[in-house]
């Protein structure tokens, strides 16, 4: 049996690597022990078909810093997984306020530590054959104890404008317009605006508009109430389901092992 090398390119900058290196390794321990894969955490070897890359810098727009407003954004592609997103994955009950931003996964090796468990298992699953199948056919689950993970899959995953679930009442203070409230809570431009604050339902089914007494968007008074988005609960959600412990089905691990066996590099791109 040939050995394949699956060379881990600067991860000697990967956070909590005494956490994430033997995590890792325990992902595909099956494939370690028959001698199908080996690791190198040194990034050295150059000649390898199979390559992960680690990114922990990120250049900063004027938006990014600015900003504190959760975005989805894709911490992994095939081959690669940047850090610096899964650290700027947070939720902001007020986004003109820093204080109240919590990044999805915290700078402790449960949390971030894990992300990167998930994230760099998921990229190597990828590289290593599993591009196909799954629920959506790139090879994803909806099932969170699984490498092959994402959270739109799962079976408690709402989008954000539908989860009328995870809701909280905001009253409305002098001085606030429908637009301010909805700059506040994120609901932006490429996200939304203030239409989808006023189309907004909460936890008893109904819309912000049918509460708002006048029936005018531009014509709201203090102490009136409106659903918003209860970003700590949704943060909680993901938080839950994206750093538990996961792992690889056997029919994965033999998907792998094949693919191994071949020695293909990969060519397709699923996230
Ligand atoms: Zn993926």
């Amino acid at each position: 049996m040939v050995t394949r090398t699956l060379n881990l390119v600067e991860f000697r900058q990967v956070p909590f690597r005494e956490f994430v290196g033997p995590r890792l390794e325990a992902a595909f321990s099956t494939l370690i022990a028959e001698g199908a894969l080996r690791l190198d955490f040194s990034g050295a070897s150059t000649d390898s078909l199979y390559q992960l890359t680690f990114v922990v810098t990120h250049n900063w727009t004027p938006i990014d810093r600015d900003r504190h407003w959760y975005r989805p954004l894709t911490a992994g592609v095939t081959g690669r997984v940047d850090v610096e997103k899964m650290r700027r994955r947070n939720f902001c009950t007020d986004v003109a306020d820093a204080a109240s931003c919590e990044a999805v996964a915290r700078e402790l090796p449960r949390e971030l530590g894990q992300s990167i468990v998930y994230t760099a298992a998921h990229e190597a699953g990828h590289i290593l054959g599993l591009e196909s199948g799954g629920v959506d056919g790139s090879a994803h689950v909806g099932d969170a104890g699984n490498f092959m993970f994402i959270n739109s899959l799962h079976a408690d995953f709402v989008p954000l404008m539908d989860d009328f679930r995870r809701t909280r009442r905001y009253r409305i203070r002098p001085g606030d317009s429908l637009s301010r409230i909805a700059d506040h809570i994120g609901f932006r431009p490429p996200l939304a605006n203030w239409t989808a604050l006023y189309n907004f339902r909460g936890q008893d089914g109904r819309r912000n508009r049918d509460l708002l007494r006048s029936g005018n968007p531009n014509l709201i008074f203090p102490n009136e109430e409106i659903w918003v988005p209860d970003y700590v609960a949704r943060r909680a959600y993901f938080r839950e389901v994206e750093i538990c412990d996961k792992r690889f089905t056997p029919e994965q691990v033999a998907t792998m092992r094949r693919f191994l066996a071949i020695g293909l590099p990969i060519d397709g791109i699923p996230i």
